[in-house]
């Protein structure tokens, strides 16, 4: 009966229009048997790369087809095309999370505006822009949603950033399922020490097609040495600063300074100055995992009163923050550690910190500077997860169809692929390109035209 209905065309068919890391977008065909079809996208994200941005132009697929779209979080290379569909004929409507949908609104108007000055002609209007925030809606995590007779969507638990989610998707007709898992990128616990799907110790016994990110191909958990570096430095004298980007990393460093102050690791005196946005909200900090002694950095004086006090002392900023007189003032002081804790990508101005070596001159932002203090980078923290993480996931499931590996650069794939296979021999794994067609079954996966 299963494989009647496999050839009369039960099958979902999935093409991924992104080519390694940005631009993530699965474009998604649900076929019935009676030749009945539904497009949807999950994710429909930007085209970050320089050499890839003409990319954001053209779709592969006709928009005014599609019933709908499925955003997994609010990071741009997932969501912030999707004006662009509805200046591309799109009618249909959006799905996040809560938090995420907040964002896509927010972000579709303010990403108008500075398109304006990037991208040349536009790539939307501002009638695209408000179409988007008319027609975003959020899902409640953990609650089944229907979307048509045939297909139910579950937004799940993922640590990959505030809001993000997973998507498990049922396919049925009849008798018969698919089910396939969309994890967009993915991480499985945050300092929250959360578990998610499946639950840790739970085993999922459906059969089940899963489309996983690659981001670091199959290397390992990096060795953790955050807190050692800190500590050295701390009981050297010096002064630290911490480069981390994003609310969810702040709330990660904070948490582990908290760690280190309430263990008698460093005193608890140390002040902590927090450098913030001026129209940043405390609040939208989780304020348990805020260290002793911590203070709010939003003015010049308040940058200059942090950068005055006697040390030792640690200064939180973002990649951005870090400039101007709090980067003249600590790179050349040798007794300051600067810490990248978010990934450094190559030529980037972390990049260029680390590399210099210790005297050396260097060009930041037309200036020069002379290059004294100690910089240092971890990945401990990375939003993306490592072999280890994603192998604990595949092993919560009992009967996996198949994997697709998208979201990383060929090597990081295929690597992963090989791991996987050496971890897990029967399992077929697919790494996901573009211009190139599956048609997911029943049982089975095959290319498809
Ligand atoms: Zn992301």
């Amino acid at each position: 009966m299963h494989k009647i209905l496999g050839k009369k065309g039960f099958y979902i068919r999935i093409e991924s229009s992104s080519i390694g890391v940005t631009g993530s977008c699965n474009y998604l065909v649900f076929h019935l048997p009676n030749g009945k079809e539904t497009r949807i996208l999950i994710d429909c994200g930007m085209f970050l790369e320089n050499e890839e941005t003409e990319l954001n132009r053209e779709f592969s697929f006709d928009c005014k087809k599609l019933l709908a779209v499925f955003i997994t979080h609010e990071h741009s290379d997932h969501c912030a095309r999707i004006p662009c569909l509805y200046a591309n004929g799109f009618t249909g409507k959006i799905y996040a999370s809560e938090y995420a949908s907040q964002k896509i609104k927010t972000d579709a108007i303010k990403n108008y505006y500075s398109m304006r000055r990037t991208f040349e002609p536009q790539l939307y209007s501002e009638e695209d822009a408000t179409s988007t925030i008319r027609n975003t809606f959020s899902l409640q995590i953990g609650v089944e949603f229907q979307l048509n007779d045939n297909i139910f969507v579950t937004p799940l638990e993922n640590a990959h950033t505030k809001g993000a989610v997973m998507y498990l998707i049922r396919f049925e007709y009849k008798d018969n399922v698919i089910r396939v898992l969309f994890t967009g990128d993915y991480k499985r616990t945050n300092i929250a020490k959360k578990s998610y799907f499946p639950m840790i110790g739970e085993k999922y016994n459906e059969t089940i097609t899963i489309i996983t990110e690659a981001t670091h191909g199959a290397q390992k958990e990096p060795k953790k040495i955050f807190q050692s570096e800190v500590i050295k430095a701390i009981l050297e004298g010096k002064s630290v600063v911490i480069i981390a980007n994003g609310e969810t990393r702040y709330e990660t460093v904070s948490n582990e300074l908290k760690q280190m102050k309430d263990t008698g690791k460093i005193p608890s005196s140390i002040p902590i100055f927090l450098q913030v946005k001026k129209n940043f909200n405390l609040e939208n900090l989780n304020s348990s995992v805020l260290p002793s002694n911590t203070r709010i950095v939003k003015t010049t004086e308040e940058k200059q009163t942090a950068l005055y006090e006697r040390n030792p002392k640690i200064i939180i900023s973002t990649n951005r923050g870090y400039t101007d007189s709090l980067l003249k003032s600590t790179i050349e002081n040798p007794r300051y550690l600067i810490f990248y804790t978010n990934y450094v990508s190559k030529g980037s101005r972390g990049d260029k910190l680390l590399r210099t070596p210790t005297c050396s001159t260097i060009e930041m932002g037309r200036q020069l500077y002379t290059k004294k203090a100690e910089v240092k980078k971890t990945e401990e923290y990375s939003d993306h997860d490592f072999w280890e993480g994603l192998a604990n996931l595949l092993h919560g499931f009992r009967n996996i169809n198949a994997i697709f590996l998208e979201h990383g650069d060929a090597e990081s794939k295929e690597k992963l692929r090989q791991e996987l296979l050496k971890e897990l021999p029967k399992l077929k794994v697919i790494t996901l390109e573009r211009g190139k067609a599956y048609r997911i079954t029943e049982n089975g996966v095959r290319c498809s035209k």
